[in-house]
């Protein structure tokens, strides 16, 4: 059986950096993360282990507290301030950047639209940077005649292309910021060129994280995939019929967890190669 692994895989550059910064800052006393730091179970496990506590609301916050590389609304850093909580901001730059792009088109006067996922809290946090008539990207939404379009940075590129497809005819005037993240798309295409080479796919990364979701969606379309948080998912029948594997994985999927996929299809690479 050939494992073909991706290039780009483990914790992306956003991420890398949220841990490290949070890791520091909990060695120094007591530490809340406004929501789990990343979407991966496996690693906010971790980081608890490590003193970093998840906490779901404001009231429960103790010690200094911690934004996410999804950032929040400026108006929930606002309230945080107000109550002269210690900031630890870990808004990934790439977020960053799209927050201050949506700020800018509602000042300028653009009704603000964002590709996205409505739920998602960068997608929410966004909301927030781009003022009273900005709104999330839906099929047939009515809207002005000067509208600026930003993209959650983890989104699929096809859905952007749509949307901008839909809004052009609709619009006189449309400008529109590619905020997609360099990462996500290095990791999409690779996970296409391999999903294009193999019989079975496995997408590494946690339920709840987008970015993994939307690679499993993406090799979906080429090969039979699975979308796995570890390897323990990888039951015996899953391996049997196939010559070809391909390992990709989110951006929040620790590398010792994708290590531990890697050795589960090795096993059983050199297990059929003694009885052959
Ligand atoms: S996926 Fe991109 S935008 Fe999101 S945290 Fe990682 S580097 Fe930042």
């Amino acid at each position: 059986m050939r494992i073909v692994i991706a290039e780009n895989r483990g914790f992306c550059s956003g991420v890398k950096r949220a841990i490290r910064i949070a890791q520091e800052n909990a060695k120094g006393g007591k530490v809340s993360s406004l929501g789990p730091l990343i979407h991966n179970r496996h690693a906010v496990q971790e980081l608890e282990e490590k003193g970093i506590k998840v906490v779901r609301g404001i009231d429960e916050i103790e010690g200094k507290v911690l934004i996410r590389s999804h950032g929040i609304d400026p108006k929930l850093f606002t309230e945080l301030k107000r109550r002269n909580l210690e900031i630890v901001d870990l808004t990934c730059p790439n977020v960053a950047k799209a927050q201050h792009y949506a700020r800018s088109l509602s000042e300028e006067g653009y009704e603000v639209v964002i590709v996205g996922e409505a739920e998602h809290p960068e997608v929410k946090g966004l909301l927030g940077f781009a003022g009273e008539g900005g709104r999330v990207f839906t099929p047939n939404m009515k809207v002005g005649m000067r509208v600026g379009v930003i993209a959650q940075t983890t989104s699929d590129p096809d859905q952007l292309i749509g949307a901008v497809t839909y809004l052009l005819p609709r619009t006189n005037e449309l400008k529109v910021y590619n905020t997609i993240c360099a990462e996500t798309l290095r990791r999409r295409l690779e996970a296409i060129s391999i999903a294009q080479e193999v019989e079975l796919m496995f997408v590494i990364g946690g339920k709840n994280s987008a970015n993994t979701s939307r690679l499993a969606e993406v090799c979906s379309r080429y090969v039979r995939t699975y979308h796995i948080e570890d390897a323990g998912e990888i039951t015996p029948d899953l391996l049997d019929g196939p010559d070809s594997v391909g390992i990709v994985s989110g951006t929040s999927t620790p590398e010792w967890v994708i290590d531990q996929v890697i050795k589960k299809l090795r096993e059983r690479r050199n297990q059929g190669d003694e009885e052959r």
